[in-house]
């Protein structure tokens, strides 16, 4: 008898919240995470610590298509990702699980339709204590209840700027936002609206994020263990290669194996696929479930683009991210193609603009970089990236992660940055400086600021063609699955941790159904 009943492997948006979802269930159930609980300390508060020194993002070196190293943005710890995100949780349109034609081709359907993952979404937001307001935002989906949570209010500059667009003609809205904010009762609150909130970890844990409200509670419960610094190495199958029997890992430089009737990948994209990679064997002479070739493939991140205006007045909002638009998702003015997503994020601040050149050639000999950071109004623009199946995540000989990425869909992400020049004038910004913003996206290096990466083992019908069937289960292996960002198909123009999340529940209501009567049959056994 295996060890556990389900393992899952990463405690990320799809891995966290797969394992809160199973914990009620009294399965016995394993969650394996290569990182530590992430420390609460100053530093995660500090600018500098985390945007200039990095000191949450991973020591990892990965290579790019020309064989250059670079340090990934990615999360080693307790929760992934999700502990330094923007906490920006948006469904994805109904239409981006359909067929859609972009400027550079088409981005694929789901094998599933919106109204299939409409519930889950819906139970996601409810978990993840989402705050918005439904209504303001036209492109959004059908939803099945309320927001839990009022929106976050607007600070007078940015509702000022929500006000400018509204005179525009634009359609800006409340972005859904994860953050613990109870504003009519501030001395409650355990969010205190502070500054440092996208791409710092909450030092308060008020942030929404996987470890605070998917594993620690989860952890309640007697039946699900976390090991932790345990970094899986590979999966072992048995003989006929349809069943995986052993998961290696090396657990503080140690080699450990356990056991589990189902065995859940949720590594981050390019993690998982490495990990299915490394697992090659006899049955699976090209990495594991992937006969299709598919594994790795059609790596997305989002054509993304960090940019900073000048406001003529001050700026002192402390919570910027509360605002979007989507006005231009489906097509721009006279562009009958989609463009994206516009949306703000968290208040830059001089330190971390240290080391950004453009920045610093462009704007420093007139202004001091507090000054700037005065007036400074963020935007994030997001534009859908395109599957393509020479954008993949291989493994090179070494075992590191190569990742080859030639950009697509480049016109559309010119066009929004030019819709958003445009309004500049007549948002109270100086006209002529819209500056990009390194620190955000890595953009010295871009394939480096992977932090939407998804799309390397696509879930579909057809087994030639796709990695999982619609639950989520490796066509080739039974009782492997796989719940992190990687089952995406198309990526759209919105942030993906919710669609992981809402996922994971998905899914985990499959294996609930698939285990549960394994369990009770099994359980004579231990009477006995
Ligand atoms: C700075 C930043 C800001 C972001 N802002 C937003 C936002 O506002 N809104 C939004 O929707 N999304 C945002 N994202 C993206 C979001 O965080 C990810 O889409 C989401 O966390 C992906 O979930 P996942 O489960 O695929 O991977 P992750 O959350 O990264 O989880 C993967 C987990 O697997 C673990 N792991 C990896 N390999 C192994 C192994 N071999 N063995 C054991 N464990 C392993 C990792 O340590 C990690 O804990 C942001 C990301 C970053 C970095
Ligand atoms: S704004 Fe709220 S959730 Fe975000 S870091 Fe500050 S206290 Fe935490």
């Amino acid at each position: 008898m295996s060890d556990y009943d389900v393992i899952v492997i990463g405690s990320g948006a799809g891995g966290g919240t797969l394992v809160h979802q199973l914990a009620a269930s009294g399965l016995r159930i394993l969650l394996l995470e290569r990182g530590d609980w992430l420390p609460r300390e100053p530093q995660n508060w500090q600018s500098r610590a985390v945007f200039v020194d990095n000191r949450y993002v991973s020591q990892d070196t990965w290579f790019d298509g020309s064989g250059k190293p670079f340090q990934p943005q990615v999360h080693y710890c307790v929760g992934g990702s999700t502990k330094l995100y923007g906490a920006a949780l948006y469904r994805l349109r109904a239409e981006d699980f359909g067929e859609l034609r972009h400027h550079d081709g088409l981005s694929p359907a789901w094998p599933i339709a919106y109204d299939e993952m409409e519930p889950y979404y819906t139970r996601a937001e409810q978990l993840y204590q989402v705050h918005g307001a439904r209504g303001e935002d036209p492109t959004e989906p059908h939803a099945s209840a309320p927001y839990p949570f009022p929106a976050v209010s607007h600070e007078p500059r940015i509702q000022q700027l929500s006000d400018d667009l509204a005179a525009a003609g634009l359609n800006p809205f409340h972005a859904p936002c994860g953050v613990m904010l109870a504003e009519q009762d501030m001395p409650h609150s355990r969010c205190i609206r502070c500054p440092t909130c996208d791409g710092f970890p909450c030092l308060v844990h008020a942030k929404a994020d996987a470890e605070v409200l998917a594993v620690r509670p989860a952890l309640a419960h007697d039946n699900v263990t976390l090991v932790t610094r345990t970094e899986v190495l590979r999966l072992d199958t048995d003989t006929s290669g349809r069943t995986v029997t052993r998961v290696i890992a090396d657990r503080d430089g140690a080699v450990e194996v356990f056991t589990g009737d189902v065995v859940v990948v949720a590594c981050g994209a390019a993690n998982s696929a490495k990990l299915l990679l490394a697992s090659a064997n006899d049955k699976h002479p090209g990495g594991l479930a992937n006969g299709s070739d598919q594994v790795g493939r059609n790596y997305m991140f989002h054509n993304s683009q960090a940019v900073l205006a000048l406001s003529r007045e001050p700026n002192p909002t402390v919570f910027q991210k509360t605002l979007g638009v989507n006005d231009f998702y489906f097509r721009g003015p006279e562009f009958d193609f989609p463009l994206g997503n516009i949306q703000m994020v968290g208040k830059s601040d001089a330190e971390m603009y240290r080391g950004e050149k453009p920045l610093q050639t462009r704007l420093a000999p007139e202004r001091t970089l507090e000054e700037v950071a005065r007036h400074a109004v963020d935007f994030w623009l997001s534009t859908e990236d395109l599957p393509d199946p020479e954008n993949r995540v291989t493994l090179r000989r070494d075992g590191h992660v190569q990742l080859r990425y030639e950009p697509n869909n480049q016109e559309p992400k010119q066009r929004l940055l030019h819709e958003l020049r445009s309004l500049l004038g007549r948002t109270g910004m100086h006209q002529h400086h819209l500056i990009p913003r390194h620190a955000y996206l890595k953009n010295d290096i871009p394939v480096a600021g992977c932090a939407h990466q998804a799309g390397t083992c696509r879930f579909g019908t057809d087994p030639a063609s796709s990695v999982l069937d619609r639950d989520c289960r490796a066509h080739e292996v039974d009782n492997l699955y796989v719940v992190d960002t990687s089952f995406f198909p198309s990526i759209g123009a919105v942030n993906p941790a919710l669609t992981a999340m809402a996922n994971a529940l998905r899914v985990g209501d499959h294996l609930l159904e698939r285990i549960g009567p394994a369990r009770t049959a099994r359980e004579p056994e231990h009477v006995a």
